[in-house]
């Protein structure tokens, strides 16, 4: 079982800040910035790709909720949605959650950068993309 089933079951801990039959959100261990929280569903599917679009309604709507929540009770000016999707884009726990980590200010331990590649043929890439 994985360790968020486990978490789920009460096998293991976890703070909770939320939880109804379908969804659980509890603080992130690691609290990257304060209040770092994970929306977990409690039926175990692995990714944001394969979780049924019932459930993943569901987990979105708490995570609008909870996400409110933490900005004005922390205080938080923004915050970063994520939800990591297999091993290279950073997943480590193969069960779906959505990170919310609050952003308070430039220097809050999270930095995020995307590069601007350059000469790329965008036309061919929403083809390939849109094609059945
Ligand atoms: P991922 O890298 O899979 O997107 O995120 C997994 C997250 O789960 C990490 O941010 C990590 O700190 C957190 N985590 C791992 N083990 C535990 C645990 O036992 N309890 C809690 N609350 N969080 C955990
Ligand atoms: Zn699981």
């Amino acid at each position: 079982m994985c360790i968020f089933c486990k978490i789920v079951n009460k096998d293991i801990p976890a703070h909770i800040i939320y939880e109804d039959e379908s969804v659980l959100a509890i603080l992130d261990i690691s609290q990257t910035t304060i209040g770092h929280t994970l929306i977990i569903p409690k039926e175990h599917t692995e990714n944001f790709l394969d979780c049924p679009k019932e459930i993943l309604n569901k987990v979105t709507s708490v995570s609008q909720a909870i996400g409110n929540k933490i900005m004005s009770n922390l205080g938080a000016q923004g915050m970063n949605i994520i939800a990591n999707v297999n091993e290279i884009a950073g997943q480590t726990i193969m069960h779906f959650h959505l990170h919310l980590i609050p952003r308070y200010d430039s220097n809050d331990g999270i930095s995020i950068s995307m590069r601007s590649a350059d000469n790329i043929d965008l036309e061919n890439i929403k083809n390939k993309i849109i094609k059945d």
